[in-house]
């Protein structure tokens, strides 16, 4: 391992305080990219009534094509913050600029970097800068060494809160399907005292596996997931293919429950 000096002794009382702690398996469920106020809305509500604390919801959108829809930007981060005191729901929302840290630490719970940013070191020293936790994605072509340095860099510029999420590797089926490091996940869990986290939908690409990486990540030992919900997947403007009926989310939950009860846990 390259030289990592913090990231094996931090522990975050902050984060054990939100719900990222041995006690829970904490859900952040939403839509991939904030698409109007109105379901942005109905999203929380729906969580609030599941008892799910935190939403996820992106207003910066990184894309592959220049031609897909990039997000509402500041429009959507303005409706998230609206959203966030209107209903309570705790929200997380991906930053893609390192000038922007203070907008976000004015708005969002959680600031999350996404996989293309995962090692862009400016933009991690600035996240260092602030005490908002920060969820981290690990590079979908990261060793965990570099994953762990990435977060590193966090810690050594000064935030200890950070959340470690696997995303999804890159695989020999393309673009169709990603492959969940759940055995990394695990081991980056004993490595460091830092939550770690799944994120079930872009780690597979597809709706279908989303309950089940979820329920495997929860009998593994990890802290969470990150999970694309759409009232309807067909019509939503990114990522449809893995984004999971808000009708089958309660599936999901309903059996997270019964699996969290057997390990003594809480989905929070
Ligand atoms: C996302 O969570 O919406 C996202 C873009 O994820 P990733 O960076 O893992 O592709
Ligand atoms: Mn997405």
């Amino acid at each position: 391992m390259t030289n990592l000096k913090k990231i094996y002794n931090t522990k975050s009382p902050v984060l054990e305080e939100m719900g990222f702690n041995d006690d829970n398996y904490v859900i952040i469920a939403g839509p991939c990219a904030i698409e109007d106020r109105e379901s942005l809305l109905a999203y929380a509500k729906l969580l609030k009534d599941n008892n799910i604390h935190y939403m996820r919801a992106g207003a910066f959108k990184p894309r592959t094509s220049p031609y897909d829809f990039q997000g509402l930007g500041y429009l959507g981060l303005n409706m998230l913050k609206e959203i966030r005191e209107l209903t309570g729901i705790k929200v997380v929302s991906e930053i893609v600029n390192a000038d922007d840290v203070k907008k976000f630490e004015e708005t969002v719970d959680i600031i999350q970097v996404g996989t293309r940013n995962a090692q862009n070191f400016e933009l991690l020293k600035a996240l260092g800068k602030t005490t908002t936790p920060v969820l981290l994605k690990r590079g979908f072509g990261n060793t965990i060494d570099e994953w762990l340095s990435a977060a590193e860099y966090i810690l050594a510029s000064g935030n200890p809160n950070v959340i470690l999420c696997e995303r999804g590797l890159k695989s020999i089926d393309g673009n169709s399907h990603n492959i969940l490091d759940l055995g990394g996940a695990i081991l980056v869990k004993k490595l460091t005292k830092l939550p770690v986290i799944i994120d079930p939908s872009h780690a597979s690409k597809i709706y279908e596996t989303v309950p089940e990486l979820t329920w495997a990540g929860l009998t593994a030992g990890l802290n969470g997931a990150l999970i694309e919900i759409h009232f309807n997947p067909d019509a939503s403007i990114s990522d449809s293919a893995q984004a999971l009926r808000t009708t089958k989310f309660s599936g999901l939950l309903e059996k997270a429950r019964k699996i969290s009860a057997v390990l003594d846990k809480k989905i929070y």
